[in-house]
């Protein structure tokens, strides 16, 4: 009996509601994740995601694996023991940091080249190294590499590198199998009940979607996950590809949209049957002084705000909310405070969070499409003046 599992309790239109079994807890599922980018979500404390309920946090494997070494981590007994987390983690592949942050890279049958950003040190990625690499760290959800393309790429590259992720990850199941089954005196597993998640490709287009569908669930994964949105494309796109490929995955199985999104994309992206989702939005925006509210975002810094004695969201039960104005929210930004950013992060993800359990309840009672629709008429995407 396998210590992961996905139950389905209910369903609302496209919409689902379940809850993910694995080694440390229980996901009721539509989850949002926090990034936890190098094991600490930016800005606030493992109380703070406690606090706020976060049921599971993301881990980036490029990150960790340059600094402070997947080994060390592994020696530390692994993630949850080295950062002191003993709730669910996920971690990426590190194929995405690869292509978006290392100074050079070059793809190549194998595996992704690339030089560290931090030292210029020269390194190889292949698929079976990304999955070692997440044994160490033993997340509880282990993602395979993929070759990442820009989604405004000619349908070559993109036909190319959805068969290279595919012929990926086979490998990368291949060797997870291995080391489930024989071990590898050279890996040190600190969680022997991880799962692996394939990734769909194919950027815009749906035949590349359908035919990367069909050779990603031939391999047999314990869930999948739909890569390469959320990367510029206007979000109609983003909610067709979606709409399109989601439906095709296994019923039984979570679904993982990766990197969406803003609010709304949500709320769209839960009715096309996404099951989890994952993004630096709230974290990052609250730290540029952007605070997401139910009607939409709000610029700090704005002068406006100077003397404004309302908390940043009037509806939101928050700490920050609870407690502070957007007078005292602004002059701790303008001053540089870091206290400014963890207020803010707190508010952002109290509102993600706080959103996904009201889907949650929705779908339960059948009234997800009359929230989906109130959320709409309220949230704007445009920052308020
Ligand atoms: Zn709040």
């Amino acid at each position: 009996m396998s210590s992961f599992q996905f139950t389905l309790l209910a369903t609302d239109g496209g919409a689902r509601r379940g809850e993910l079994r694995t080694p440390h807890g229980v996901i009721q599922t539509p989850a949002f994740m926090p990034v936890g980018t190098r094991g600490a979500v930016k800005a606030i404390t493992h109380r703070d995601l406690i606090d706020l309920d976060a049921q599971i946090i993301l881990g980036n494997t490029y990150h960790l694996y340059l600094k402070p070494g997947d080994d060390l981590i592994a020696r530390m007994g692994g993630l949850h023991a080295f950062i002191g987390w003993n709730r669910p983690i996920l971690t990426d592949s590190g194929g995405y940091q690869v292509f978006s942050l290392a100074s050079m890279r070059k793809i190549r049958e194998d595996g992704a080249e690339f030089r560290s950003h931090l030292d210029g040190s020269l390194h190889l990625l292949t698929p079976e190294k990304a999955t070692d690499i997440q044994a160490r760290l033993g997340s509880d959800i282990a993602m395979v590499l993929d070759e990442c393309v820009a989604s405004t790429s000619e349908k070559e590259p993109v036909r190319e590198a959805m068969l290279r992720s595919a012929r990926w990850a086979a490998r990368a199941r291949a060797r997870w199998c291995q080391l489930r089954d024989h071990g590898d005196p050279a890996v040190r597993v600190t969680n022997p009940g991880q799962a692996q998640f394939g990734i769909i490709q194919g950027g815009v287009h749906p035949d590349l979607r359908t035919e990367s569908v069909q050779r990603t669930t031939e391999i047999g994964f314990e869930a999948y996950a739909i890569g390469g949105l959320s990367v510029g494309e206007p979000p109609e796109v983003t909610y067709e590809v979606v709409g399109h490929t989601a439906p095709q995955l296994p019923e039984d199985r979570p679904r993982y949209l990766m990197g969406a999104g803003m609010p709304d994309d949500l709320f769209e992206c839960v009715a096309r049957g996404i099951d989890m989702f994952d993004c630096v939005l709230p974290t990052r925006n609250a730290r540029n002084g952007q605070l997401l509210t139910s009607t939409g975002p709000l610029v700090i810094k704005n002068a406006r705000y100077a003397e404004d004695p309302l908390p940043p969201d009037p509806g939101c039960g928050c700490y920050t909310c609870r407690h502070f104005s957007r007078a005292y929210l602004r002059h701790l930004y303008i001053a540089g405070e870091m206290t400014g950013a963890t207020l803010a992060t707190i508010h952002n993800l109290y509102f993600y969070l706080d959103t996904m359990r009201r889907i949650r309840e929705a779908i339960v009672f059948g009234s997800f499409e009359r929230l989906r629709q109130e959320f709409h008429q309220t949230f704007s995407r445009r920052p308020q003046q």
